[in-house]
């Protein structure tokens, strides 16, 4: 398994459609041993859906690689934020009024400004994450008037098993509606899809590291 090469061609495919996407290699469950080849090949741009485990692999070998970008995927509880602000420069799934009041806390008390995409949910699905499209507006203006967060787009987790497309193209106009030029949406199995459809940012984990034990 070679992850240089595997990172090569993914982001040739992507380049080939827009060279200015961002390609995230989400390394959660992946040591830092298995990780450095990439990060020695220069790729700045990392992805982790749990504090804690990020915080053990990325604390330290961030001070001396300032030029590293953690992106916050996964489900961020409250309990977390004060890590989270200290650790990450964008997060991906701000989806709550309390995890955004609690956010705009520790950035003040911490003197930093993270990037933010809002994670939609289409799905009416109460158990997953995201909030819903009628909720947005109201959401977003809180974050953005009473919580001065810097809401750069939005992103989205299409339902296993169904054709992402539909919800690619949901987001896109949704970030048109709202006149944010970012879009998380893409991984392994539909990120060629969703780079054609206006992704700006996809997530990539085991078609760069391979599969997850
Ligand atoms: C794990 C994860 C990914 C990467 O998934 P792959 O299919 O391994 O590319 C992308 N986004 C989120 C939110 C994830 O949790």
């Amino acid at each position: 398994m070679d992850i240089i090469s595997n990172f090569k061609k993914i982001k040739e495919n992507v380049y080939n459609i827009n060279q200015n996407a961002i390609v995230i290699a989400v390394s959660k469950t992946f040591s830092l041993d298995q990780v450095q080849p990439l990060i020695n090949y220069g790729h700045l741009d990392y992805g982790e859906n749990k504090v804690q485990e990020a915080k053990d692999k990325w604390s330290k070998i961030i001070i001396h690689n300032s030029k590293l970008r953690l992106h916050m995927i996964g489900k961020l509880q409250t309990n977390k934020v004060q890590d989270a602000v200290k650790l990450f420069n964008f997060i991906h799934s701000l989806d709550n009024e309390k995890l955004a009041f609690k956010l705009s806390i520790y950035e003040k008390q911490l003197s930093k400004k993270l990037k933010y995409f809002i994670q939609v949910n289409f799905d009416n699905d109460q158990r997953k994450s995201g909030i819903s499209p009628d909720r947005i507006e109201q959401f977003i203006n809180y974050c953005k008037l009473d919580c001065n967060l810097n809401i750069i787009g939005f992103m989205c987790i299409p339902p296993l098993g169904a054709n992402p497309d539909g919800f690619f193209l949901r987001l896109k106009n949704l970030a048109n509606e709202y006149h944010l030029t970012e879009l998380s949406m893409g991984m392994s199995a539909d990120y060629k899809n969703a780079i054609q459809l206006g992704s700006t940012f996809i997530r990539i984990g085991s078609s760069i590291f391979g599969n997850r034990s």
